[in-house]
C-alpha cells in the first residue's frame, strides 16, 4: 500500500473506529482509483475521495415491538443515506442479527458505485435492523416490520429514497412494510421495490440478481470464447440469490453440485436439477427449513457442518469451475480461494455482497481467474428495481421478456464498462479496478457538477 492510500485509511479509521467491514470495503475501492486520482487534480481538490466516504446522512432508532406471548423486544433501526449524486437513494435492507452500522456503512458504499455502473439513476443507500425474523411467526415479522417502517417512512420517499429487500427482507416483509407505509402516509407509491406483483412489483425481480450475475460471467466466459455448457459450478447460499443464480446456471447447460445456508452445505455429485431446485425452494421460501434436510431427501448427495471458525469452508474444496458465492461477507478467505484455483476453478462471480476477502481477490486476479466483484456482478438486482421504479412512475408494467432483455443488456453493458474501464487504466483483465473506476467517475463528475453540497 503506498503512502498516500496509507495516510487516507488511517483518516478512515479514525473517523470510523471499530468499523472493519467499512475499513475492508473502503481500502479495496481506495486501491483502485489511486492512479485516477494521480491522472485527475480536480478530483483531489474537489476532495471527492474524502467526501464519498462519508455518508450524507445516517439514521439509527429504536424498534420496540411485542411478540406473540406479549413480551416486548427492543431492536436497532437503521438507514445510511451514502450518496444522491445520481438519483435518489437506492439498496436494500437487511434483517440479520450481525447488522450494525459497519456492516451497513459497507454495503451503502458499494451501493453507490453498483448504481453508478446499472447506468440508471440511482443514488446510494442501505438499512436495516439486528432484527432476526428466523423462528418468527408471521405475526411477529409483521408487528416487527409495522415498527420498523413507522420510524423509516420520515426518511424516505419515491423522489428520496427507495428501499428495497437482502438478507431476511423478501416479499413477505416488503408487503408488510409496504402496508404500513401506505397506511401512515395515504399514498400508494413507489417508495419500496421488490413488491408483489399485484401491487406494483416488476417481473423478474426475484430471478433478477441471480440472473443478472450469470449474464455477466457469461460475457466474462465469452471473452474467452466459452459458456457455461458442461461447466461444474458451487453455489453458496439458498436464498434469494442463490435459488435464481443456480436456475440460470441450469437454463444455459452447466451443472450446478452445491448450494448451503449458515449451518452447512450439501453437495449433490449428479447436479441440482430443476426439480430439486424447485424442492429447495419450498423449503426455504415455504417451510423455511434447513438445507441439511437435502440430503435426506436426496440419496445422492452429502451434507457437511461448517464450522465459523475453522481455517476454511469445505465447500470451496469441491472440485468445480466456476463459484457463485451469493450468501454473505467474507464467505472466501484466502485458503479457500486457493483450494478453488488448486481444483481448477477459473472464474469467480460474486453474487453476495464482498464474498471474497482481500487475499483471496488478489490471489484469483495473480491466477488469472475470471474473478466478477459484487458490485458489478450482482447489480442485476438493484437494476430491476430501478425498472420497477420506472414502471410505477409510468403506471405501466412490463411483460417478463421485456424486463429480463433489459436486463441482459444492463448486464452486457456492466461488463463492457468494466472491461473497457480496466483496459484503458492498463490494468486489462482486472474486473476489480475497472468496475471501481468506472463507477467513481459517474459518482464524482456528478458531484463536481453539482457544487459543494
Ligand atoms: P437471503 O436472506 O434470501 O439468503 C441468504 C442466504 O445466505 C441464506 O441461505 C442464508 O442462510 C445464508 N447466510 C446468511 N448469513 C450467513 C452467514 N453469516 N453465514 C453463512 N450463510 C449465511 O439473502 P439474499 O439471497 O437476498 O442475499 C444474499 C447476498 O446477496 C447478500 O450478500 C446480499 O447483500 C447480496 N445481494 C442481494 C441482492 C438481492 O436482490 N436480494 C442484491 C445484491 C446483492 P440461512 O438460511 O441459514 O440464514
Amino acid at each position: 500500500m503506498n503512502s498516500g492510500i496509507a495516510e487516507f485509511m488511517q483518516r478512515v479509521s479514525e473517523r470510523n473506529p471499530g468499523q472493519t467491514e467499512f475499513h475492508q470495503a473502503v481500502v479495496e475501492v481506495v486501491e483502485s482509483l489511486w492512479p485516477v486520482l494521480e491522472q485527475f487534480p480536480e478530483y483531489r481538490s474537489a476532495k471527492i475521495l474524502e467526501r464519498i466516504v462519508e455518508p450524507e446522512r445516517q439514521l439509527m432508532f429504536r424498534v420496540n415491538w411485542q411478540d406473540d406471548q406479549g413480551e416486548i423486544h427492543v431492536n436497532r433501526g437503521f438507514r445510511i443515506q451514502m450518496n444522491s449524486a445520481l438519483g435518489p437513494y437506492k439498496g436494500g435492507l437487511r434483517f440479520h442479527p450481525s447488522v450494525n452500522i459497519s456492516i451497513l456503512k459497507f454495503l451503502a458504499f458499494e451501493q453507490v458505485f453498483k448504481n453508478s455502473l446499472t447506468t440508471l439513476p440511482m443514488g446510494g443507500g442501505k438499512g436495516g435492523s439486528d432484527f432476526d425474523p428466523k423462528g418468527k411467526s408471521d405475526h411477529e415479522v409483521m408487528r416487527f416490520c409495522q415498527s420498523f417502517m413507522t420510524e423509516l417512512s420520515r426518511h424516505i420517499g419515491p423522489n428520496t429514497d427507495v428501499p428495497a429487500g437482502d438478507i431476511g427482507v423478501g416479499g413477505r416483509e416488503i408487503g408488510y412494510l409496504f402496508g404500513q407505509y401506505k397506511r401512515l402516509r395515504n399514498a400508494f407509491e413507489g417508495v419500496l421495490t421488490g413488491k408483489g406483483t399485484n401491487w406494483g412489483g416488476s417481473l423478474i425481480r426475484p430471478e433478477a440478481t441471480g440472473y443478472g450475475a450469470v449474464y455477466f460471467g457469461q460475457e466474462m466466459l465469452k471473452t474467452r470464447d466459452d459458456s457455461y455448457q458442461g461447466k461444474i459450478v458451487s453455489v453458496s447460499g439458498s436464498g434469494n440469490v442463490a435459488q435464481y443464480a443456480t436456475e440460470k446456471c441450469l437454463q444455459l447447460g452447466a451443472k450446478v453440485v452445491t448450494m448451503s445456508d449458515s449451518k452447512g452445505f450439501i453437495h449433490d455429485p449428479d447436479g441440482i436439477d430443476e426439480e430439486k431446485l424447485a424442492w429447495i425452494m419450498k423449503l426455504k421460501n415455504n417451510r423455511r427449513g434447513r438445507i441439511k434436510e437435502y440430503a435426506d431427501h436426496y440419496k445422492g448427495a452429502s451434507y457437511t457442518e461448517t464450522d465459523p471458525r475453522a481455517d476454511s469452508n469445505p465447500i470451496w474444496d469441491v472440485p468445480v469451475q466456476v463459484a457463485i458465492p451469493s450468501a454473505t461477507q467474507n464467505e472466501i478467505n484466502s485458503k479457500d480461494g486457493q483450494n478453488l484455483v488448486k481444483n481448477g476453478c477459473f472464474c469467480v462471480l460474486e453474487g453476495a455482497n464482498m464474498p471474497t476477502m482481500p487475499d483471496a481477490v488478489n490471489h484469483f486476479i495473480d491466477n488469472k481467474v475470471l474473478f466478477a466483484p459484487g458490485k458489478a456482478a450482482n447489480a442485476g438486482g438493484v437494476a430491476v428495481s430501478g425498472l420497477e421504479m420506472a414502471q410505477n412512475s409510468s403506471r405501466m408494467s412490463w411483460t417478463r421478456d421485456e424486463v429480463d432483455s433489459h436486463l441482459q443488456r444492463i448486464m452486457e453493458s456492466i461488463h463492457k464498462a468494466c472491461h473497457e474501464t480496466a483496459e484503458r487504466f492498463e490494468c486489462s483483465g482486472n474486473y476489480v479496478n475497472g468496475a471501481n473506476i468506472a463507477g467513481f467517475i459517474k459518482v464524482a463528475d456528478s458531484m463536481l457538477d453539482q457544487g459543494l453540497v
